[in-house]
């Protein structure tokens, strides 16, 4: 996801190219990689960087925008195999705030495999709107929007425990009663800024009704003027807070076109619990 953050080093339709002596090299990529499958790994992964100096990096599924996930020399934890989820109909978070469904997620559970479940099991969860983003690393750290937010709230929201390996090596367990320092700063503080998160249980809601739409707004292809066409975005985020205060959710992408300016928006809006289901 990020070849500017690595150096542009080494890009895979280079290598592939017949005849393209290409010299690949490792750039800003990380020298060694651990695909870790249990906490001890993650444990000793953590104490040998810290013993050797080397630096330590996470990754998660390779999304971050900003490379974070990657560094020249270092040592990667690959979190992409910690992929179970647990689900519990009737969680009693640790200091009795919440009460109801939650899902333990592993530390590589990606938005779809989330979505999936909560399909299965009859619930919908908060997510992004990537189903390749992973949930319990940089998304749920970064806060985390979600189609449903406007419902539900951040994905940061959700958590009720979070489960992680901390620098200095200790497994812990972070949520209102333990560690809350912790849990306050990696639900939206940063990812791989407070340790290696192995899990976090977040909660999940019942069914939700979900509707979608997208648009096009074009200067050349509606043959409209340049003003018209800004008449349309200022109509549009005008009335902004109405969709809004509807519980509705969008992206919207603006790029300039050949002969004039062209709009792109998408938006999906969201309706109330209890009337259906629709995958989210
Ligand atoms: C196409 C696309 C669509 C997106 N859509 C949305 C959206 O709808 N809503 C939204 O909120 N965001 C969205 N994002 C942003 C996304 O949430 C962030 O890029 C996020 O950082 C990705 O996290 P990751 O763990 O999947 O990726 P990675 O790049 O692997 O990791 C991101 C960061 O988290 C750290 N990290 C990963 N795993 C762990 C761990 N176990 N413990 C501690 N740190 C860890 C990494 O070191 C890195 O700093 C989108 C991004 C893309 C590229």
């Amino acid at each position: 996801m990020s070849p500017i953050f690595v150096g542009q080093t080494c890009m895979p339709q280079d290598a592939v190219v017949p005849g393209n002596n290409s010299s690949c090299t490792l750039g800003g990529f990380p020298s060694y990689s651990l695909n870790v499958t249990t906490v001890a790994q993650i444990q000793l992964a953590v104490n040998f960087a810290r013993n050797q100096h080397i630096r330590l990096v996470i990754r998660n599924t390779g999304h971050d925008f900003l490379g974070k996930n990657t560094g020249e020399g270092a040592l990667s934890i690959w979190t992409h195999h910690l992929n179970d989820i647990k689900v519990t109909h009737h969680y009693e978070s640790a200091g009795g705030r919440y009460s109801g469904p939650a899902f333990k997620l592993g530390a590589g559970v990606m938005v779809y495999e989330l979505y999936d479940a909560a399909e299965r099991e009859g619930y919908t969860a908060v997510g992004g709107e990537c189903r390749t983003v992973g949930v319990t690393g940089g998304y749920l750290a970064g806060g985390g929007h979600s189609p449903v937010t406007s419902i539900y709230g951040l994905g940061s929201d959700q958590v009720l425990s979070v489960e992680m390996v901390t620098p200095d090596g200790r497994f812990i367990t972070a949520d209102e009663t333990q560690n809350t320092d912790l849990f306050w700063a990696v639900r939206g503080g940063g990812a791989a800024t407070w340790g290696v998160v192995t899990s976090m249980t977040v909660k999940v809601h019942p069914k939700t009704l979900v509707s979608g739409m997208e648009w096009d707004t074009t200067t050349v292809a509606m043959n409209i003027t340049d003003d018209v066409f800004w008449k349309a975005v200022e109509a549009y985020w005008t009335r902004y807070p109405d969709f809004s205060a509807a519980k509705a959710y969008g992206y919207c992408r603006m790029s300039p076109l050949p002969g004039g300016l062209g709009i792109r928006l998408a938006r999906q809006a969201v309706h109330g619990a209890g009337h259906g289901s629709r995958r989210l």
